[in-house]
């Protein structure tokens, strides 16, 4: 059964009102986890590893996210998609991002009982994070990043019907909520 706001005849015109541009629904079973995308995280180009509670090592251990993620049948998988000038529009890139992150804070607002929500890259929900000396300030709020749970996007994007990359001139986004 999907809990609310799943289950809303109004689902798909509050995504749409919330800026997202696409969703879909996958059997957990169906994600692609690999280690290997943890791997990418270590390189850190994002600069995010290590940084809060919401990235590797933060997280838990690639098997502990898996297992986290296993642990609910179905997931939500939503995006934000954003108009580039060009490749190379760096800052068009982080007013995409901070556009999904606002999009995904409400999303998340809106949920009731038991999930697990996983967004894009780390958290800027404090001034400075606690990570590593003292528990998360606000771990209700918290939502991981997608690919520090070794989850494949490409692949997750797939399996929800959704567009990956739509063109060189634009950006997309990925989160996920898993639900029972
Ligand atoms: S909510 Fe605050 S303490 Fe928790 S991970 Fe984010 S920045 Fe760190």
């Amino acid at each position: 059964m999907r809990q609310y706001p799943f289950e809303s005849d109004d689902f798909d015109a509050d995504m749409k009102a919330l800026g997202f541009t696409g969703w879909g629904f996958v059997d957990t079973d169906q994600i692609v986890f690999r280690p290997e995308v943890r791997h990418m995280c270590e390189v850190n180009r994002c600069g995010q590893y290590g940084k809060t509670w919401a990235c590797p090592p933060g997280v838990g251990t690639y098997e502990e996210c898996r297992a986290k993620c296993l642990a609910f049948p179905r997931a939500l998988v939503f995006s934000g998609c954003y108009e580039l000038e060009d490749c190379f529009d760096a800052e068009g890139m982080a007013e995409g991002h901070r556009k999904f992150e606002d999009s995904s804070r409400e999303l998340h607002k809106k949920l009731t009982g038991e999930y697990l929500f996983l967004s894009n890259e780390g958290c800027r929900n404090c001034p400075k994070c606690t990570y590593p000396d003292a528990p998360c300030r606000f771990p209700e709020t918290l939502s991981p990043s997608v690919e520090g749970y070794g989850i494949m996007v490409f692949e997750l994007a797939k399996s929800a019907g959704l567009v990956y990359h739509k063109s060189s001139q634009s950006v997309s986004y990925f989160g996920m909520c898993c639900f029972r």
